[in-house]
């Protein structure tokens, strides 16, 4: 059997960001150290922090006084940060720059008295964090239709941002929809979507076209991963979302010349070793991997953890 492993695939710079900041936190200030939510939706990395000290809570109220305080790299509400700033909490936030820079842009458009129109998944924390971030009329929607019954007349200036976890591609038919209907609308230049988000869709793209069966590496809450599966599925290629070797299901390979791997942005390089070695016991795999475009992007570390040695995840394609 031939395995073929998308480039770029796995951990993103925001990713990286936010796992060695809490790592870092328990150098430095010694465990345990509270995050709220998953610091990135991955049970394999969420139990290697809690095996260290982390504790994971969804609510402040679960933070007893004084504790480090860590905000997970999807963001959070405003008034998450009141409440810290409130309590006195010592917080390291881990939202990703890219995220933050979604929260500011949108902040900006309702400075300039726009309606501000987020396109991206209810429920979905980063969602949660950036439509709490804005004080000013916001609403949310998910696909052309809620474009369709949106109550806002079409001579309303708006303005558009997009949830980070969705591509250019994905948020094209949305954005077009809400440039029909509205006739002052502005919102980010293409480029200023996540870099990982559309490189991984790209890739698993490229792979689709040379592989019978796509494993989609990541979370079940992992908005990105399972959009990467997806994207195989549209592609006419059965594709899988797996947590790691273990529940690799051998009918979804068997009679397959070729299997093509790939990894959303939370998931470790560890996880596609481990998914490799399940398909090891099934018999005889060469791997190979996709010529891809690079990523060199790091985000800088809280000022406060700068000192601190860490690194204990490397980025893929990176
Ligand atoms: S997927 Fe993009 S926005 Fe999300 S953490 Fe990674 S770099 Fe940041």
């Amino acid at each position: 059997m031939k395995v073929i492993l998308a480039q770029p695939r796995g951990f993103c710079a925001g990713v990286v960001r936010a796992i060695e900041i809490v790592e870092r936190a328990l150098q430095k200030y010694g465990p345990p150290v509270y995050v709220r939510h998953e610091i990135v939706h991955n049970k394999y990395v969420v139990e290697r922090l809690k095996a260290k000290g982390a504790h994971f809570v969804e609510n402040l109220s679960d933070v007893p006084d004084h504790a480090v305080t860590i905000f997970s790299a999807h963001g959070v509400p405003r008034s998450v940060e009141d409440d810290a700033a409130s309590r006195g909490l010592p917080v390291l936030n881990a939202t990703c720059p890219l995220v933050t820079k979604v929260h500011n842009q949108g902040k900006r458009y309702v400075a300039q008295g726009r309606v501000l129109i987020l396109v991206g998944h209810a429920g979905h924390p980063e969602v949660e964090g950036t439509m709490g971030q804005i004080t000013g009329p916001a609403v949310l929607v998910q696909n052309e239709k809620d474009v369709e019954n949106l109550a806002i007349p079409p001579d309303v200036p708006v303005a558009y941002v997009t949830q980070t976890t969705l591509s250019v591609d994905d948020t094209r038919g949305i954005i077009a929809a809400l440039q029909r209907r509205f006739t002052d609308i502005v919102g980010p230049e293409t480029r200023d979507i996540c870099y990982a988000t559309q490189n991984r869709q790209s890739a698993v793209r490229d792979l689709s076209r040379l592989v019978d069966v796509i494993l989609v590496v990541g979370a079940k809450n992992s908005s990105n991963s399972n959009r990467l599966r997806e994207i195989g599925a549209e592609a006419g290629v059965p594709s899988h979302l797996i947590a790691d070797g273990s529940e690799l299901q051998p009918e979804w390979v068997r009679g397959r010349h070729t299997v093509g791997i790939t990894a959303g942005a939370s998931a470790p390089e560890v996880l596609v070793d481990d998914v490799i070695a399940a398909l090891r016991r099934l018999g005889p795999v060469e791997v190979s991997t996709l010529p891809g475009r690079e990523e060199h992007i790091e985000f800088r570390l809280p000022a406060e953890l700068a000192d601190i040695k860490g690194r204990e995840y490397v980025a893929t394609g990176s």
